[in-house]
């Protein structure tokens, strides 16, 4: 099936006299005639479901669909984005472990590395993404356990040359993870470019409507562990705390990953969706090719109007030409980037606040990537506490406004922008 079948099909093929949407099994529980039959699943010998925090139907359809979207062997559902990146990290990584970050990643995520999963013993080391191949040579060590990145980086709108870190990781003998938030897989598929593993907030586009916080995590299946059995014994040697089991023995390299993610943190950390709120994801996949080309459509026409505009001091946006990553865009997303802009206006911060406050259509949101333009600066709001000099620390020029084009009509959208910048 073509990505733009898949967001419609994949995942769910009901049978005869079968509901035609993904149900809600809305049932944290499941009925067994015996104990043998239920003691059979815990050992993982029998597939089946008996507690929605280990395995839901409903989330497994949604999460099967994003696997197919992405091309991969298998996915799993998460109840947030920030879930999404710590499993996949935390899988492969524990206390001792290292792990090679690009920079130019979300706050939230790289408050998770650099704070949080810091206290828990795992070391990373932050890389430019134009980093040179020296500076990226040396950010590994004998225990990194992976790379990670993001294919279109949030809230700088950087491009990931995915190539070339899939390259460095893999002769570390460690995979490359991505976090493919921003574009989607209907505008870039890593693993096409060597990437092993993808995480999503699936949050922002693949929901779509800004209902429901959601992540997912999807495995290639095309990293070999076991040639590296020293590095990953979790995925190489009997996991005592389930049975004994060996994942990449009992279910190959296209499901140890992610039956591991399964069976040990979720267990252990529980961060599920509601099958509720995987039941709005997968509404929301259902028309996520289509929003995505207007997204694209509509961020790329405003970047071009803010280009030309003699209040605006500078743009930002991947697939503009001109822009620093443009060429990588063109590589890696050539139907398109994000509905993401972002861009200075002349004045600094104050400017930056009039504009803001002039906006009538586009809302002011701590959010990205849904149907509904919003906008937010960052140094009135969210970092706010901050100096002039302290935010050019952070990366977040004072007059920085970050621009999450909506799919409503273009010409709405310039002239509320217009307006405002009028107004300034
Ligand atoms: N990854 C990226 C690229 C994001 O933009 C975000 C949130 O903005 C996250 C991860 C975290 O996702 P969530 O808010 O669903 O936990």
């Amino acid at each position: 099936m073509n990505r733009d079948t898949i967001c419609i099909h994949g995942g769910y093929t009901p049978g005869n006299g079968e509901p035609r949407n993904i149900p809600i099994v809305q049932s944290t529980t499941f009925r067994y005639a015996t104990g043998e039959a239920m003691g059979a699943l815990f050992d993982l010998e029998a597939s089946g479901y008996f507690y929605t925090r280990l395995q839901n139907p409903t989330n497994d359809h949604v999460a099967a669909k994003i696997t197919q979207l992405e091309g991969g062997t298998a996915g799993m559902l998460t109840s947030s984005g920030q879930a999404a990146n710590f499993y996949a990290v935390f899988n492969l990584a524990s206390c001792g472990d290292h792990v090679v970050a690009s920079s130019a990643i979300y706050g939230g995520t790289f408050n998770l590395f650099a704070v949080t999963m810091k206290r828990m013993g795992i070391e990373f080391t932050f890389v430019s993404p134009d980093c040179s191949e020296e500076e990226l040579e040396a950010a590994f060590r004998p225990n990194t356990k992976a790379v990670f990145g993001e294919s279109v980086a949030n809230p700088a709108l950087s491009v990931l040359d995915i190539e070339r870190f899939a390259k460095a990781a893999h002769a570390h003998g460690v995979p490359l993870i991505i976090d493919n938030t921003f574009p989607t897989p209907i505008n870039c598929r890593p693993f096409e470019f060597g990437a092993d593993i993808v995480t999503h907030s699936t949050t922002k586009y693949m929901d779509g409507h800004a209902n429901a916080v959601g992540g997912a995590i999807v495995d290639s299946g095309k990293f070999d562990w076991t040639k590296y059995p020293d590095k990953y014994p979790g995925l190489c040697t009997p996991d005592e705390s389930y049975h004994g089991v060996t994942y990449t023995e009992r279910f190959g390299l296209a499901g140890a990953f992610i039956t591991k993610a399964t069976a040990q943190l979720m267990r252990d950390f529980g961060s599920i969706p509601s099958p509720q709120n995987a039941y709005y994801l997968n509404i929301g996949l259902e028309t996520l090719s289509l929003r995505m080309a207007r997204h694209c459509a509509n961020a790329l026409a405003v970047a071009k109007y803010l280009k030309n505009h003699p209040k605006v001091a500078w743009v930002r946006h991947p697939s503009l030409e001109g822009d620093p990553d443009y060429a990588l865009a063109q590589k890696y997303m050539p139907k398109g980037s994000c509905g993401v802009v972002s861009f200075g206006v002349k004045g600094g911060r104050e400017a930056a606040s009039k504009f803001m406050a002039g906006l009538e259509l586009a809302s002011i949101a701590t959010h990205v990537a849904d149907a509904k333009t919003c906008v937010l600066h960052p140094a009135s709001t969210t970092h706010r506490q901050m100096s002039d000099a302290e935010l050019a620390q952070a990366g977040v020029s004072p007059d920085l406004v970050r621009f999450s084009v909506g799919i409503e009509d273009i010409q709405d959208i310039l002239a509320d922008v217009e307006k405002a910048l009028a107004a300034v």
